[in-house]
């Protein structure tokens, strides 16, 4: 005899992962899926960073809780060079992925979660998991799919004290879309006037096609908690490395994300904290990896986008990260000839009848539903893309 408890029932294993294990099923059974489901870097991890993996396979001690300090030393080097900030090697939180320490951070953390919408697929589910309410923000695809000011001022006037953790996300999974240096000033001014925390994720930070990456932080550092990890710009989704950097301010909420972690997951692996080292210290060779990476995923997302266009699927041109959120309202009333009402029924259609997976709105908190969906556009040969645009197609 067992129950399942309440927060959980009712909830679906995560829907990238979910998207994934059916493409593999169908293809193993010998339809051709093209995988624009799950957003994982199509790119090799850099070979100096697996050379520093091998290197250090036999590191087999449990390491230090809050993570290793060398790592932990060049990730705040790595922060403070690209944002020009002062963070120390104690500022940096490392857990197995930046989903893990979010889940932990929810639940070091006592009030209301804030979340845009559109948002990636799993903040609201963690936040249901620990029973924490959710509120969502209205963005517009007019907009950019970006949260203004002003929205976050009308969530937070009724009750200016309430404790609120704002997730801002950008560039943006899944709408591809980043924010102005402009209006991250005009969040972050709300943000200070109400104490709201933002948690910052910036996993897709290295991945922006114009211009420079800016972190929030910049503007309300007091406030601010960035996440990153190796997962989407090192192409190191499966090895699990996520970290969180702190204000001063802010560390007795990392301490208390360290008591979970030291009761749950107690460090993360010691091969992979070691090889981190050799991604965060950057160097010559990963930015050349990163310039060629940008110019591949900035060319394919705007290819994709270019003919979504001309099929009248509107989405905005990705500006960063590998996603565009293509909206079929166009041919709302064919598809409701076929019985596509839902974005659900929309992807379910696609993936059956052309072999296409992609996520429905309806994972991305859209309620009522929006006849969109997330199309990640990774399913190619990565390595031999970052060859053709540093080699013979450097220029093209
Ligand atoms: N945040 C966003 C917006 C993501 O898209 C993902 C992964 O898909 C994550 C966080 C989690 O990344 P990881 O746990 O691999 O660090």
């Amino acid at each position: 005899r067992y129950a399942i408890n309440l927060n959980v029932r009712g909830i679906q294993p995560s829907a990238t992962l979910r998207i994934n294990e059916l493409s593999n099923e169908l293809k193993a059974g010998g339809r051709d899926i093209i995988k624009l489901g799950l957003g994982q870097s199509p790119f090799p991890v850099p070979e100096r960073v697996t050379q520093a993996l091998r290197d250090h396979a036999n590191e087999k001690d449990y390491l230090p809780v809050k993570g290793l300090r060398g790592l932990r030393e060049s990730i705040a080097g790595y922060i403070n060079r690209s944002e020009k900030m002062r963070f120390t090697w104690e500022d940096v939180l490392i857990g197995p992925g930046s989903k893990e320490l979010l889940f932990i951070l929810q639940l070091a953390y006592y009030g209301d979660l804030l979340i845009p919408r559109p948002s990636w697929v799993s903040y609201a589910p963690q936040a249901r998991i620990i029973g924490r309410s959710v509120h969502w923000l209205p963005t517009h695809a007019e907009n950019n799919w970006q949260l203004t000011a002003e929205e976050l001022d009308i969530i937070c006037r009724d009750d200016p004290t309430r404790p609120r953790i704002l997730v801002l996300n950008y560039p943006c999974n899944p709408t591809g879309c980043s924010y102005t240096d402009d209006q991250l000033l005009a969040i972050s001014n709300v943000a200070r006037k109400y104490g709201v925390i933002l948690l910052s994720d910036e996993i897709y930070g290295e991945v922006h096609f114009e211009g420079q990456h800016k972190s929030i932080a910049r503007y309300y550092p007091e406030g601010t908690i960035i996440s990153t990890g190796l997962s989407k710009w090192a192409g190191a989704g499966g090895w699990r490395l996520g970290c969180f950097v702190f204000p001063e301010e802010l560390r007795p909420l990392q301490d208390a994300m360290a008591i979970i972690a030291s009761e749950t997951y107690t460090a993360t692996a010691s091969p992979i904290q070691h090889a981190a080292i050799a991604a965060f210290d950057g160097g010559e060779d990963l930015d050349d990896y990163l310039i060629q990476s940008r110019r591949v995923l900035k060319l394919v997302g705007e290819y994709l986008h270019h003919r979504l266009e001309k099929m009248k699927v509107w989405a905005q041109k990705p500006q960063g990260a590998f996603y565009l959120f293509p909206d079929f309202s166009h041919y709302q009333d064919a598809l409701a000839r076929w019985d596509i009402k839902t974005s659900q029924a929309l992807c379910t259609a696609l993936l059956e009848d052309t072999g296409i997976a992609v996520l429905p709105a309806s994972d991305f908190g859209f309620v009522p539903d929006k006849l969109s969906a997330r199309l990640a556009f990774v399913d190619f040969n990565g390595g031999e893309a970052l060859e053709l645009a540093g080699g013979e197609y450097a220029d093209k």
